[in-house]
């Protein structure tokens, strides 16, 4: 994953991935790449206040759930994650800045990686 700002990670040309404090995980969107290859979200190019359109739902209830981990759904918007309150994680209903991916986060990033 190559750095992109303090708060994103780049992977390819097609995804970027942030740090989620309620998951302890990185999250990956497709923000380009060819259409037809799944959901796509728009990036309004801010790297280090990044906002996402339009919600990111992870793990979200259904045929693909895994009951071992929580759902998270949220907004990223100005360098901030809003999580809404269907989230099943400590987190719902909060607000919290994207954290910078250095230090104790960048750690676990690179075991992720
Ligand atoms: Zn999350």
């Amino acid at each position: 994953m190559a750095a992109l700002g303090p708060k994103l990670r780049r992977i390819a040309n097609s995804h970027v991935g942030f740090f989620c404090p309620a998951c302890r995980m990185m999250h990956v969107i497709r923000i380009g790449g060819d259409r037809g290859q799944g959901p796509l979200w728009t990036w309004d190019g801010n790297e280090d206040e990044p906002t996402f359109t339009p919600s990111i739902y992870v793990n979200r209830p259904g045929r693909l759930h895994n009951p071992a981990v929580p759902s998270c759904h949220s907004y990223v918007a100005d360098g901030r994650i809003r999580f809404l309150n269907d989230s099943t994680h400590a987190l719902a209903g909060q607000i919290v800045d994207l954290p910078d991916l250095t230090g104790a986060v960048g750690d676990q990033v690179k075991g992720t990686a």
